[in-house]
């Protein structure tokens, strides 16, 4: 088996070159070869001694993944299919803004946290990425945006864990992928473009605001236990007074000074003025009291299987003058991509022509009240 250099951060890259009988600043250049410069021929390396690359070629791989497809929509956003072998795919999607190129990555192949609204919810739990799976997508995003524009700058100046699968239950292969992606030698992207976004794993939540604290944004889409319980199963396990006091205290390491509350809003489900005026008591007498936070509502991208309906634009803007009146700042997410199913929510890693993800995603019965989660953090 050659050992996949994507699998490394910087750090780890180090030690592994160490073990190799060569010194940290190789390491250094190896890791800017494959990721500034998107070299994945060890040959092609030519300030490496030549015994090292021969040593490289040999053991070692810079492990793309396969394309399965890409599409690009009208209003330029592009998705990626990847295969991740034993019939799973993962979607990763790159959204150009004027100011900013962002990425969206998957973390696992499906997700069991279950959430009522998600089409990778839906799926189910299939495993989680490795950091070199993680890692991959926007290494590959990254050099083939160059390749497709011409230019040997940065493309992608944010990076949004906002893909397929719940980041936080699958943090040890999470951790050193921002890691590389943060680093200087890498893609140094700042952290307050980095951002986690979590359905609530509050003990991670606590790891991540130690290790690598980048930018969080949690999932909220309810203002009480009894209807959060029911749009994330995980709110069971991490109810909102634990979830807020998480936040409460990740704010102490955070990179921006607030939390990023995201909002899914649903037709007569979360939507409502009643739903507001809750979120608002919890946010300034409940268990939110104290935690700076911004909204962001995503109408909800609908897929076949879910059931339920998009807000209508004046309900989400009626929602939203709502917090501003009390004082939140609140913003409403354009959807783009969803002409090419690339906008939250809607990525499945469906790959038409592989019949077993395809069936095994028809025939997935629908649960509307999944069972508690399991959990794959280690
Ligand atoms: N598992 C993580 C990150 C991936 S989901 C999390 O849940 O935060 C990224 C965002 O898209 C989350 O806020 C999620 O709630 C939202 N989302 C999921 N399905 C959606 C849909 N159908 N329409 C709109 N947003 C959706
Ligand atoms: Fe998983 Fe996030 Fe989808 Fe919920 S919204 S099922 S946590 S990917």
């Amino acid at each position: 088996m050659r050992v996949n250099l994507l699998d490394f951060d910087r750090e780890g890259l180090m030690a592994h070159c160490n073990n190799l009988g060569e010194k940290p600043f190789r390491a250094n250049q190896l890791f800017r070869w494959v990721h500034q410069r998107g070299q994945s021929d060890f040959a092609q390396m030519t300030d490496l001694a030549k015994g090292f690359r021969e040593k490289l070629t040999d053991t070692a791989e810079v492990l793309d993944l396969p394309v399965l497809s890409l599409h690009e929509s009208a209003d330029g956003t592009i998705k990626w299919l990847f295969d991740v072998r034993d019939g799973n795919a993962i979607e990763s999607v790159f959204i150009p803004e004027d100011d900013r190129g962002t990425l969206c990555v998957s973390s696992q192949a499906g997700c069991a946290v279950g959430c009522r609204f998600c089409s990778t919810g839906h799926q189910g739990f299939s495993r989680n990425l490795s950091t070199g799976e993680i890692l991959a997508q926007l290494w590959h995003a990254e050099h083939f945006l160059r390749r497709k524009y011409g230019t040997s700058e940065r493309v992608i100046s944010n990076v949004v864990m906002m893909g397929m699968g719940e980041p936080l239950q699958n943090y040890h292969a999470l951790v050193p992928a921002l890691r590389a992606m943060l680093d200087d030698h890498g893609y140094g992207v700042s952290r307050r473009r980095l951002t986690v976004s979590t359905s609530g794993v509050v003990p991670m939540m606590d790891r991540l605001g130690l290790d690598c604290p980048v930018a969080l944004a949690v999932s909220l889409h309810a203002p009480t236990d009894d209807l959060r319980d029911s749009l994330v199963p995980l709110n069971r396990k991490y109810p909102l007074a634990e979830l807020m006091q998480a936040c409460q205290r990740y704010l102490a390491h955070a990179p921006r000074d607030f939390i990023t509350f995201e909002y899914c809003m649903l037709d007569g489900v979360n939507d409502q003025a009643e739903h507001a005026q809750a979120l608002i008591d919890l946010m300034s007498q409940g268990a939110g009291r104290g935690v700076s936070a911004k909204f962001n509502l995503i109408p909800f991208n609908p897929f076949p299987a879910s059931g339920l309906k998009r807000s209508s634009p004046a309900q989400v803007q009626a929602f939203a003058h709502r917090l501003q009146d009390a004082g939140f700042v609140t913003t409403v997410r354009k959807t783009r991509g969803d002409d090419i199913d690339a906008a939250c929510g809607q990525l499945a890693g469906d790959v038409k022509d592989r019949t077993d993800v395809a069936s095994r995603m028809t025939r997935a019965p629908i649960r509307m009240y999944p069972k508690a989660p399991t959990h794959h953090e280690h």
